[in-house]
């Protein structure tokens, strides 16, 4: 059973996201010729990089293009979007009602939520300008960028010993600054081994060119030149809808998340999430599979429940 008349404000499936994970699921379900509308803000997470890496078939392409091409791909399957912000969810007797900040209202049988993550940075001058250019995060989104460079981590947390050695084996030049996280004796005893020096004292502010670290700045002045400085932000999964429809998010040691279980459905009847949102370490890949599962698994749930709606019927006529 397909609608794809979005006048009547009724669908199968709202897709709440239109980044990796929610055009994966998107995509499954247009093809699944399900009515499909995916409210999007447009704000994917790597957006302030260029290049998106580990993109099996469109390595290095720029995030903005990504999803630009994942939504051309999901519009050719009948899936339409609405460029706006879901400001209201509720229950409602036949699925879910959406509202958005403009005021558009839709009704769906299920909800996919993909509202991805935020990253809380550390309150450092120069770290949110010179963010996903020249201070990073993730060895395996831009590390190969900056391999052989002259890299700082920040530390602010436990993270920043792991962060080190994974650097470590891109780059001979790397240095943590125990800003307001000292690593412990063990690792402490891990990074001399290794050779990669420890620099207390907190750090003031990165010197920048730009989007370009020059370099750290303690509070006392030292100044320490480099290349790329390496953070660990806080992961907060956006999950306002998930908690407007009564959810509650699990805590995890670098943030917070929803917690899913099988092809990502929630705790709550009718509600799957999929990438960031459930899973603070999913990639761009890891994210669009998630959200690919999270749409076979919806399809599969309307189809069951229309069957079931059948065999109903039959059974009274
Ligand atoms: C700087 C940086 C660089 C990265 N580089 C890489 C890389 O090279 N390779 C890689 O594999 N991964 C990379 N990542 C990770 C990648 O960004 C994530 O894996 C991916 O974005 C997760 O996809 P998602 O769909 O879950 O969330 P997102 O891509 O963040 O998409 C979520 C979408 O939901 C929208 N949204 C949020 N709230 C609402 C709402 N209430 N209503 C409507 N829409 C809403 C947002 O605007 C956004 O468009 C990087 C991350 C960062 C921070």
């Amino acid at each position: 059973m397909t609608s794809n008349n979005l006048s009547k404000d009724h669908v199968d499936v709202v897709v709440i996201g239109g980044g990796s994970a929610g055009l994966g699921a998107a995509i499954a379900l247009g093809r699944s010729l399900r009515s499909v509308v995916v409210v999007d803000a447009g704000r994917p997470r790597n957006a302030p990089s260029d290049h998106a890496h580990n993109v099996l078939g469109r390595e290095g392409i720029s995030p903005v293009e990504l999803v630009a091409a994942g939504r051309a791909e999901a519009i050719a399957y009948g899936v339409r979007f609405v460029d706006d912000a879901v400001s209201e969810a509720t229950r409602a007797a036949d699925g879910f009602s959406i509202a958005t900040a403009s005021g558009r209202e839709i009704v769906a049988r299920r909800l996919i939520l993909a509202t991805g993550l935020v990253d809380v940075l550390p309150e450092v001058d120069g770290v949110a300008q010179c963010w996903g250019k020249t201070v990073l995060h993730c060895p395996y989104c831009h590390g190969y960028e900056v391999r052989g460079q002259c890299i700082g981590i920040l530390a602010t947390g436990p993270m920043a010993t792991h962060q080190a050695l994974l650097f470590n084996q891109l780059s001979d030049d790397v240095t943590v600054f125990a800003h307001t996280a000292t690593p412990d004796v063990e690792s402490l005893k891990q990074l001399a081994a290794l050779g990669i020096p420890v620099v207390e004292g907190e750090v003031s502010r990165l010197d920048r060119e730009g989007t370009e670290v020059r370099a750290v700045v303690l509070a006392d002045g030292a100044e320490y030149p480099l290349d790329a400085v390496v953070v660990g932000p806080k992961f907060e999964a956006r999950a306002q809808v998930y908690e407007w429809l009564g959810g509650e998010v699990t805590e995890h040691p670098m943030g917070y998340f929803v917690e899913t279980g099988l092809m990502g459905k929630t705790p709550i009847d009718g509600v799957w999430a999929a990438g960031n949102i459930a899973d603070l370490s999913a990639m761009v890949s890891v994210s669009s599979g998630a959200g690919v599962m999270a749409g076979a698994a919806v399809n599969a749930d309307l189809v069951a429940e229309d069957a079931a709606t059948a065999l109903e019927l039959a059974a009274v006529r």
